[in-house]
């Protein structure tokens, strides 16, 4: 991709226009990071980026912004502008197509504001940049209140920015952060929860969070979260203190190979009903239901942020089940087997991981112990046989004149459940099991 983005820039060059590396790219280089992508910046107008490139897509043509593929890759090359101030804090009113130093002044924070002519190899550097990666600094281009209010959205940006690379604000940068955290009120949910899950999916996630909540951010994003502080888990687990500190322990302590976007979220928010539920008993507190509520509200939740149907629905499946992990080692076995392949079960597992670590002392006791019983069944599993129910639904409707239809189903899962709990291992014994429990059920024989 390197090498492609290269020929890109030349091929501008050779044309006579200025073409650069420009802004995130040229950050994670100076940084020792591989850069995910390569934008370019140029002297050149759209119509001529068109033109010179075979195969483009005008993505934001009247930013001056152009998609060019190559070499099967994606680049983003975009003509030198300025944007004039906005008047929605969303989007900028106009642009005018300018040269590279008030391109460079437009964006926002210093540490992307660089350019790179990776012809030359010479580094071009308008804003002071260089100096504030190497002195890890996050500094607004420019006045920063003026900048937070063109654009709110950089609230976040600079939370993100700061946090996910461990640097240091720059002291204005810092208030203008915590003076206009109201601001976060006029950018859509979209683009708060894509930051938001970036924040949540870098390892430094408890750090972010814990200062959008300092800045005041967290309380407007995620009221149901900060409703958490205060709210006290006396007894013998818990000592880590209230429920707001147990949520970023959990995030805080979770495997970096866990991290998924929906179970960074399931952890955000697996305890938010605890204020709702918490009940005093003698000298502990109680919080019943809270699993099944702090579900109901995580949907809230994902539904006002916009997440999809399906990210919806595994986050909060894993909240609600999150308390039943404790119960696993004294089920029936079929009802065991029904959760392990359950296709979400090692996520549920991740989240009860993070759940135990979040507490302190934390124990990994039960979490071993289930991961044991997994760990058996998953052997198990490789033996196909023994889940498939010896008579098969043509079987059972010839043996017991049954007709198509739910009982069939039932009788295949009963089935299979009683093979599972080692009743039944062959033919026979499963035609005479289903007899009884044809019997007991009244059913023998009827046409139902
Ligand atoms: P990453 O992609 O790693 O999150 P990035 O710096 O590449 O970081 P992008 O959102 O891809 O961020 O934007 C590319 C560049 O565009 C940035 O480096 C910055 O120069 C500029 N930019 C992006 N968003 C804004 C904004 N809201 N205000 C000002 N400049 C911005
Ligand atoms: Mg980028």
């Amino acid at each position: 991709m390197l090498k492609t983005a290269i020929s890109i820039v030349k091929k501008f060059q050779k044309a006579g226009y200025e073409a650069y590396f420009a802004g995130g790219s040229v950050r994670d280089f100076l940084m020792g990071k591989e850069p995910k992508d390569y934008d370019i910046a140029t002297s050149a107008l759209p119509n001529e980026i068109e033109s010179l490139m075979e195969k483009t897509y005008p993505i934001g043509k009247q930013f001056g912004v152009i998609l060019v593929e190559e070499n099967g890759h994606h680049f983003e090359v975009a003509t030198f502008r300025s944007d004039s101030s906005s008047s929605d804090g969303r989007r900028p009113d106009a642009v005018l197509f300018t040269s590279a130093k008030e391109d460079a002044v437009r964006r926002d924070f210093t540490i992307n504001g660089l350019f790179y002519d990776p012809v030359q190899e010479k580094l071009l550097d308008y804003v002071g940049g260089q100096k504030d990666i190497k002195n890890k600094i996050l500094r607004f281009i420019g006045e920063p209140h003026e900048r937070v209010k063109e654009d709110h959205l950089r609230l976040l940006r600079g939370v993100r920015f700061k946090n996910n690379f461990g640097f240091e604000y720059e002291p204005g940068t810092k208030r203008a952060l915590e003076e206009l955290s109201h601001l976060i009120d006029n950018v859509s949910k979209e683009r708060i929860q894509d930051e938001m899950t970036k924040m949540l999916l870098h390892p430094h996630r408890a750090h972010s969070m814990r200062e959008l909540d300092t800045f005041g951010i967290l309380e407007r994003i995620l009221p149901e979260v900060t409703a958490c502080k205060g709210i006290q888990q006396t007894g013998q687990y818990h000592h880590e203190g209230d429920v707001f500190t147990h949520l970023l322990k959990a995030l805080h302590d979770m495997p970096e190979n866990f991290a998924s976007k929906e179970l960074v979220w399931a952890v955000l928010l697996h305890d938010i009903a605890k204020p709702e539920t918490a009940l005093k008993k003698s000298d502990r507190v109680h919080f019943d239901g809270h699993a099944a509520l702090s579900s109901k509200m995580a949907r809230i939740v994902c539904k006002r942020l916009k997440m999809s149907n399906d990210e919806t629905a595994k986050i909060a499946w894993m909240i609600e089940q999150h308390m039943t992990v404790g119960t696993i080692p004294n089920m029936r076995r079929a009802h065991q087997v029904n959760l392990f392949w359950h296709p979400w079960f090692e996520d549920l597992m991740r989240l009860h991981y993070c759940d135990e670590h979040g507490s302190f002392p934390f124990d990994l006791t039960l979490y071993q112990t289930v991961m044991k019983l997994y760990d058996d069944f998953k052997g198990e599993k490789l033996l196909e046989d023994h889940f498939k129910p010896k008579l098969s639904g043509d079987q059972l409707m010839k043996l017991f004149k049954l007709k198509p239809g739910p009982l069939i189903r039932e009788l295949l899962q009963v089935q299979r459940e009683a093979q599972i709990e080692g009743l039944v291992h062959d033919e026979s014994e499963a035609r005479k099991f289903v007899e009884g429990y044809l019997s007991e059920k009244g059913a023998h024989g009827k046409d139902i």
